[in-house]
């Protein structure tokens, strides 16, 4: 076994995100409660194993639309759409935190919300509420779920995507492992939905300047936001705070206890700290084209 790999069973502090489009069925764009059911069935398990487990949680837009039947919508100009996507997640992220808490009660565990925007790592003082706020709940043993408070984020303080949000999270509480669970297997040389010859990359020891242009071409799926791109953000920002980060499918949710067994799963980014990264000036550049 890989000497890395086999350091995950040594994890303690654990960040897992997961995307819309792992949350719900692609064909209706409802929820899709056995993958929630599994989710947090590992999520307990690994709490159990004496973990620390931190949830960063996409879907409340999706489960908003739905709920709101504004599936098939249009919105035509950019403050209309802004509107609409803070109502729906309005009522989308209640609904998800009320299934998730429901699920994780099952499973005897506590769960608790916790909304963020730019301004939370922007604002020193806010930034130090809430680096407080997780390492207050974790030591009461309860699982934080994580999304960005999209009812209020305007796209001047928004992170805008929960791949760059679950590693900003990862380097505020000093995790030791971010798991993105995404639709694709980890990273690849190239688009595999395009290219064929694309080879996948099971290890990257450096994030270098190539790899991070090779991200900038792909999209993600219709549903969430990220694409290998904010995947790529999200392994400078974890990496260079010293977290190790893996990009794992989430067509099987038991892969999470896998990784934490050791197997050879997804893409795993090796952690370099770098002493000059500031996680409020990165934090502060991000969308400034
Ligand atoms: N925060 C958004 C939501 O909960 C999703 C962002 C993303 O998919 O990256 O719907």
């Amino acid at each position: 076994m890989n000497h890395l790999r086999e350091q995950m069973r040594d994890k303690k502090r654990i960040v897992v995100k997961i995307g819309s489009s792992s949350l719900t069925h692609r064909e209706t764009g409802d929820m899709d409660y056995i993958r929630m059911e599994r989710l947090v069935r590992e999520l307990s398990n690994i709490r159990n194993q004496g973990r620390e487990v931190i949830l960063v949680t996409s879907g409340a837009i999706a489960a908003g639309k739905n709920a709101l039947n504004m599936k098939d919508v249009r919105v035509d100009s950019r403050v209309e759409s802004l509107a609409v996507k803070q109502a729906c997640s309005a009522v989308g992220q209640a609904r998800l935190m009320m299934t998730y808490q429901k699920i994780f009660a099952e499973y005897n565990q506590v769960a608790a919300q916790i909304l963020m925007t730019k301004n939370t790592i922007l604002d020193n003082l806010n930034r130090y509420n809430a680096h407080n706020t997780f390492s207050e709940l974790l030591k009461l043993g309860a699982i934080p779920i994580v999304n960005e408070n999209d009812t209020v984020a305007t796209y001047e303080i928004e992170i805008g995507d929960n791949d760059t949000l679950s590693a900003i999270v990862a380097a505020l509480v000093d995790a030791d492992l971010l798991i993105l669970l995404s639709d694709i297997d980890g990273l690849y040389t190239d688009d595999p939905r395009r290219n064929p010859d694309a080879e996948f990359i099971g290890q990257v020891d450096e994030l270098t300047d190539e790899l991070l242009e090779m991200g900038k071409g792909t999209t993600g799926s219709s549903v969430g936001t990220g694409g290998m791109n904010t995947k790529l953000v999200a392994a400078q920002i974890a990496t260079k705070s010293n977290v190790d980060m893996i990009i794992a499918n989430s067509r099987d949710i038991g892969v999470l206890h896998r990784i934490l067994d050791g197997e050879n799963e997804g893409t795993l980014f090796v952690a370099h700290e770098d002493e000059r990264f500031d996680l409020p000036v990165f934090v502060g550049s991000l969308h400034k084209a």
